[in-house]
Formats: C-alpha cells, structure tokens, sequence
C-alpha cells in the first residue's frame, strides 16, 4: 500500500516567478480565516538555510548554480528537515503545504525537483501545477526586483521549462499515486488560484 501522512500534504509548484508563493500566501490566510491548522513550507527556504550554514551561497538564485551533488545533498536535507517539522506540528486534521519545483533548471541540465527520495519523504496527496502564459511569466519576473531569474527569463525559456515542469509533475505523482493539479495563476487575482487549492485540499481525504 502507498503511505500517506497523517495530515494532508499537497505540494505547490510551477515555474519561477509564476507566483507559487504569492499564491500560497492566499492560501494561508483562506486557511487562517477557517481555523484550519496548517504548515506552509518553502522548500528553497529550508535548502537556503543549509547552504548558508556550509558558506556554499548567500542568496536563494544561487542554489540552482551549485555543483550537482551539492544541490542533491542540500534538497534531501529540506525533505527530511519539511516532514520533521510537519510532524511536530499537525496532527491529522492539518495541512502541509510546500512551496517548491518539480523541475529545476541547472547548470548540468532539467533536474527533477521531486525525484524518489523527496516523494517517498514527502508523501503528497497531491502535487499542484500553478501556471500561467509563458509571456505573462516573463513580465512578472521582470517586476520582481528582489529576484535573480535571468537563466529563466525569456518566453522561449519559460515555455520550455513549463513543459518539462508538466512532464516531471506526472513522472513524481506516479512514484506516490498523487493527484496532479493545474491550476491558473490569473494577472491581477492571485487570490482565485487560492481558492481552488484550497478547494483540492478539502477533496483528498
Ligand atoms: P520562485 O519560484 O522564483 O520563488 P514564485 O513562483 O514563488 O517564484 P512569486 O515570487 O510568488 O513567484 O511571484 C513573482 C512575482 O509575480 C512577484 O512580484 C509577485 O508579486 C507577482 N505575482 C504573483 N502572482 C501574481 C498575479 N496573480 N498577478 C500579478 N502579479 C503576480
Ligand atoms: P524558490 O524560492 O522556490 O525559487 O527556491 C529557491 C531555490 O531553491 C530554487 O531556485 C532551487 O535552486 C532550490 N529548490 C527549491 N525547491 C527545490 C527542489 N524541490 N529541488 C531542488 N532544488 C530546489
Ligand atoms: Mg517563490
């Protein structure tokens, strides 16, 4: 039988800048405002605070230009330290909600953001796809002053990256018989994707 955590788990990704944690943001407070408990984990976050404490970056858009094999230890580590947290936070009533990549575009090529190990520590119920037109991406990117997204950020680059994105979304699901949900990222009403992970959420169990 597939294992499945106490409380449910779904796993928010999309491309950069497409706004997973803007949307996630919305979730959170839908989920505030019901009284539902909740852990909402940046995956970056969690991988960010290793390599810092290894001297290896000081900034988050340099993770993804590390040597491989570093990149691999730092992601284990996340899966290991988000599920620990998970734990000691939310019984079976809560949510875990991560923020994170199916995909990540390295320097060595396409690099699956959930392979086996993340999946099988993660456990997700279902894996959220946020998206939105590649040229609608770009310009959010090009807003977004507070971010480093210049080996992402033409349309040709994101639409190459949304499909690997779709393609590795199914590859990880199958590994842990998750849920793959598409979901829109509307210009101006972030607040709409929300709803609907909130929506999924209330569906998988
Ligand atoms: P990354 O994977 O690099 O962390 P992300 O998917 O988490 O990216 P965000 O940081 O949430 O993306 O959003 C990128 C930019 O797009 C931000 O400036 C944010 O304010 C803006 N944004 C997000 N959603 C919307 C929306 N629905 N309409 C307009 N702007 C948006
Ligand atoms: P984010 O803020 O979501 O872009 O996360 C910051 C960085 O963390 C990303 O650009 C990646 O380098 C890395 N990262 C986040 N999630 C994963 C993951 N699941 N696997 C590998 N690297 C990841
Ligand atoms: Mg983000």
């Amino acid at each position: 039988m597939v294992e499945r955590n106490p409380f449910v788990t779904v796993i928010v990704t999309g491309v950069p800048g497409v706004g997973k944690t803007t949307v996630l943001t919305h979730v959170a407070s839908i989920l505030d405002g019901e009284g539902t408990a909740y852990v909402l984990a940046n995956f970056g976050d969690y991988m960010l605070k290793v390599a810092k404490e290894l001297g290896l970056v000081s900034h988050r858009d340099e993770i993804r230009k590390l040597p491989l094999r570093k990149q691999l230890e730092l992601q284990e580590a996340a899966a290991r330290l988000i599920r620990e947290d998970a734990l000691s936070k939310l019984g079976s009533d809560g949510v875990l909600l991560v923020d994170t990549h199916t995909v990540v575009k390295t320097v060595t090529g396409f690099w699956p953001g959930l392979p086996r190990g993340v999946v099988l520590e993660l456990k997700p119920d279902a894996i959220v796809l946020v998206e939105a037109a590649p040229e609608v991406i770009v310009s959010r990117q090009e807003r977004d002053k507070t971010r480093d997204r210049r080996d992402i950020g033409s349309v040709e680059k994101v639409a190459e990256l949304m499909q690997m994105a779709r393609i590795a979304a199914m590859a990880s699901a199958t590994l842990v018989s998750s849920s793959v949900f598409p979901v829109e990222n509307i210009e101006g009403n972030p607040r709409a994707a929300a709803e609907k992970i909130v929506e999924l959420v209330k569906m998988l169990r």
